[in-house]
C-alpha cells in the first residue's frame, strides 16, 4: 500500500491539549482554588423542550410497524428541508428544496464538500481561522494562501484583486474572532469570486447570534451570491446539537464550472457515501423552526448573549481592545500590557484561576490575542469578569 503522505504536513494541534494539561498541572498544585473555564467552544444549555418532545415522538414512531422507518433520503427528510427553506425564506433569500441538504453537521460537510474540488485549485483562508479549513485541505494536498485578519481590518480581511484564488473560506461571525461581515462587505467578496470563477465556502454556523441588521445572516442575501458561494449551516450553537449532530449546506443550481454541477456532484457524493441523519434526530431538528422550539432556542441564545454583554462590559471597563460580543458568542481580546497570548493565559490562569483560550492557537496573526466564550453559566460569567477585572485594575 501506498499511505496519503500529506498526512505528513499536517500541523499537530496541541492548543486544547496544553490547555487541558496545564489546568490539570495548576490544579494539582493548587486543589484549593476554584478554576474558572471561559474557554470551552461547546455549548452548555439542554435541547429545548420542543425539541426533545419531538424526538421522543420520533422513537415512538420507529417502535410500531406502521410507523417505523428504515433508510431515509440521503439528502435529508423533505419536511425539515422545507422548515430550511422557510427559515431562508424569511430573510428574503429563495431557496429550491433540491438545494438544500441535511448532514450531520457542519465540519462532515465542510471536510466532505472537498471531494467536487481537484487538488490543484488555490485556497484561500483568512488567519487566524476555524481549523478545519486548513487541515482538510492540507490532507488533500492543496496549496493553501492566507490573508491577514488583524487589529487594522477589525479581523475582516477585505478581497484582493490582486491575488488569485479558486476556494475562498470565509466564517461570518467568526470563530474566534467574533467579527461579523457587513452584507456591503460580502457583495465585495461576491463580486471578487464571481469575477475570479472562484468558490466561497461560507461558514454560517453561529448566524443565529447576529442582531444587527447591517450584518448578513446569509451570504445569499447578497445578489449574485447563488453562484458563487456554498453555504454551511448548524443546528449546534443554534440549538444545543452538538451531541445531537444535524447541519444544513446549501449547494445553489446556478453555481456551475464548465459542464459540471456543484449541485449535481454533492447530491452524487452524499447519495454514494453517506445514508442520511437519523429520522429521530431529523425531527428533533423540524422542531427547532416551530413557533414553540424558536421562542425556546431564542431564550437560550439570549442566555448566551447576556453573557457575552457581561464579558464586553468588563473588557470595556478596563479599556482594553476587543472584537466580537455582540452578533457572536465569542470575544477576541488583545492581550494586555503586550503579553503574548500564552504569557496571558498563564498569567490569568495562575493569578485569577480564569481559563481563556490563547490566539495564537488559530494561526499567526492570532499572536497577541485572547478568546473568552459565552457559552458558560451566567453565575461563572460574572465570577470570571469580576476576577479579571481585579487582577488587570491593578
Ligand atoms: C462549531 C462550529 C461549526 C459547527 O460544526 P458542527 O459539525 O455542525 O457541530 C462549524 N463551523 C465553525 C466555525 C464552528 O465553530
Amino acid at each position: 500500500m501506498k499511505l496519503n503522505e500529506n498526512y505528513l504536513n499536517i500541523n499537530d494541534s496541541y492548543l486544547f491539549s496544553t490547555i487541558a494539561k496545564k489546568v490539570a498541572a495548576y490544579q494539582k498544585a493548587n486543589p484549593d482554588k476554584k478554576v474558572l473555564r471561559l474557554g470551552i467552544g461547546d455549548v452548555t444549555l439542554p435541547l429545548a423542550p420542543a425539541v426533545i418532545s419531538a424526538m421522543h415522538a420520533a422513537v415512538e414512531e420507529m417502535a410500531h410497524k406502521q410507523t417505523f422507518r428504515g433508510y431515509g433520503p440521503e439528502q435529508g427528510y423533505a419536511f425539515l428541508k422545507d422548515a430550511v427553506k422557510d427559515y431562508y425564506k424569511e430573510r428574503g433569500v429563495e431557496l429550491e428544496q433540491d438545494e438544500i441538504f441535511i448532514s450531520d453537521g457542519a465540519k462532515s460537510d465542510l471536510g466532505n464538500i472537498l471531494d467536487l474540488f481537484s487538488e490543484d485549485n488555490i485556497v484561500l483562508v483568512p488567519d487566524p481561522v476555524y481549523p478545519v479549513y486548513v487541515d482538510t485541505n492540507v490532507m488533500a494536498g492543496r496549496k493553501i494562501i492566507y490573508m491577514n485578519a488583524t487589529a487594522e481590518n477589525g479581523f475582516l480581511p477585505m478581497p484582493d484583486f490582486s491575488v488569485d484564488a479558486d476556494i475562498i473560506y470565509l466564517c461570518s461571525p467568526n470563530n474566534p474572532t467574533g467579527a461579523a461581515y457587513t452584507k456591503a462587505q460580502l457583495e465585495k467578496w461576491v463580486e471578487y469570486a464571481n469575477k475570479k470563477g472562484a468558490v466561497i465556502l461560507y461558514d454560517a454556523a453561529y448566524e443565529c447570534f447576529i442582531t444587527d441588521e447591517k450584518l448578513a445572516k446569509s451570504i445569499y442575501q447578497v445578489e449574485g451570491a447563488k453562484t458563487c458561494a456554498i453555504e454551511f449551516c448548524s443546528f449546534s450553537k443554534m440549538a444545543g446539537f452538538t451531541g445531537t449532530r444535524c447541519g444544513y449546506t446549501v449547494v445553489p443550481e446556478a453555481l456551475k464550472s464548465g459542464k459540471l454541477s456543484p449541485n449535481k456532484m454533492w447530491l452524487r457524493r452524499q447519495t454514494t457515501k453517506f445514508n442520511g441523519v437519523p429520522y429521530i434526530v431529523q425531527r428533533g431538528a423540524a422542531a427547532v423552526f416551530t413557533e414553540e422550539g424558536r421562542a425556546q432556542i431564542r431564550e437560550s441564545i439570549n442566555y448566551y448573549m447576556n453573557n457575552a454583554k457581561i464579558i464586553a462590559e468588563g473588557l470595556r471597563s478596563l479599556g482594553i481592545w476587543f472584537t466580537g460580543g455582540e452578533n457572536s458568542p465569542y470575544i477576541w481580546l488583545k492581550c494586555p500590557d503586550g503579553m503574548t497570548s500564552w504569557e496571558f493565559f498563564d498569567y490569568l490562569l495562575e493569578n485569577a484561576q480564569v481559563v481563556g483560550t490563547p490566539g495564537a492557537g488559530f494561526g499567526v496573526n492570532g499572536e497577541g490575542y485572547f478568546r473568552l466564550t459565552a457559552f458558560g453559566s451566567e453565575e461563572v460569567t460574572r465570577e470570571a469578569v469580576e476576577r479579571i477585572k481585579t487582577l488587570l485594575s491593578k
